[in-house]
């Protein structure tokens, strides 16, 4: 953002509902200002039944793009000229990129999350196998980037078995990853046999260590599968304030070190989970990062220039 906002200055904003309690405007304006951009990123608080004309709004005022937040990722789907792959398989947007007058979504939630798990974490997802808890809107976009950036297996574990079947077959259909339903927490931690559809296709025993692993559909428990994988994310509100105090139900002592453990929540940004998780010597992070670079990468798309994560990351209040 420049001293004074000119004639020439490009605006960026965020779509939401609430929108006050937003760390975006601060991340954004300060990179902005950092780089000497003539940009600002404004809050727009857009009541559902405003959504559609918001959106023709970005084009009526020439507006380079907007975040979009609770509780229109899903709505705004149908005022887009065009969606990327991630976005229509993780069926949000949370940016819009506003080009010659066509609106394209990308869901940078997704995408900041496997940027963040390679810039930050040092974690290629390639050929990796995952587990991932929770079925919801946060899980359907990491799941969906995961398998897009090559991740070879993945377990999706949920209360709502269902939510968790359906991810799974959006994973088996669409892409070339591998997934799996798993119901958790279960009464006696088993896996059932029937849920878990599908084998790889030459798959290799864990104990070889070399390629994908084969599921014993007769054995499987939840433990196993904490043990077998090599990235484990939380993905459900438990933990978050104000309920500090919650924490899901996982089988921490079979967590290994050199596994990357994954806590979506951010607030507070140490977790019960996290805390459990690490004494097992796995390498532990919050949300912040998945935060911090859904940022980065709106930034990018809509200003074309690399973003100063840094600067970005010292503008979040943790
Ligand atoms: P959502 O769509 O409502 O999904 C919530 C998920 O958590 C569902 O799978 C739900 O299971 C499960 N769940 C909720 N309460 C549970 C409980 N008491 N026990 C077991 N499972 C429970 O929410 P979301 O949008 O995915 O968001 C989930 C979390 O991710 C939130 O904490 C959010 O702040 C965080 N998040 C972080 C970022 C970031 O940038 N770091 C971005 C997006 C979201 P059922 O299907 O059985 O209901």
């Amino acid at each position: 953002m420049s001293e004074l906002i000119s004639g020439r200055t490009r605006v960026c904003g965020l779509f939401g509902f609430p929108v006050e309690h937003s760390f975006s405007p601060a991340m954004h304006n300060a990179a902005f200002r950092h780089l000497g951009l003539d940009f600002v990123y404004v809050a727009f608080a857009v009541p559902p039944r405003e959504l559609e004309r918001a959106v023709a709004g970005i084009r009526a005022l020439n507006l380079a793009g907007v975040n979009v937040t609770v509780p229109h990722k899903e709505k705004v789907i149908p005022y887009l000229d065009e969606l990327t792959a991630g976005a229509r398989l993780a069926g949000a947007v949370n940016t819009i990129v506003h080009r010659d007058g066509r609106l394209v979504g990308h869901n940078t939630d997704g995408a900041g999350f496997v940027r963040f798990l390679t810039d930050d974490a040092g974690f290629n997802p390639a050929g990796k196998r995952v587990l991932l808890l929770g079925a919801g809107g946060a899980a359907r976009a990491v799941a969906v980037h995961l398998a897009l950036s090559g991740a070879a297996q993945l377990l999706v574990a949920n209360r709502t078995l269902s939510r968790a079947a359906e991810l799974a077959a959006l994973i088996n259909e669409e892409t070339p990853a591998r997934a799996w339903a798993v119901p958790w927490p279960a009464k006696d931690d088993r896996v059932l046999p029937e849920r878990l559809e599908r084998k790889p296709p030459g798959g290799h025993d864990p104990e070889e260590g070399e390629g994908t692993f084969v599921l014993d559909t007769n054995d499987g428990n939840i433990k196993e599968l904490a043990a077998l994988v090599d990235l484990v994310v939380q993905t459900t509100p438990l933990g978050m304030h104000p309920r500090e105090d919650t924490c899901p139900d996982f089988p921490f002592d079979c967590l290994r070190p050199g596994q990357v453990v994954v806590d979506l929540v951010y607030n507070p940004p140490r977790t019960l989970f996290m805390e459990r998780a690490a004494r097992s010597g796995a390498r532990v992070y919050n949300g912040l990062g998945m935060l911090l670079y859904q940022g980065v990468l709106a930034f990018e798309l809509w200003t074309g220039e690399e973003a100063p994560v840094e600067v970005m990351r010292r503008a979040l209040p943790f």
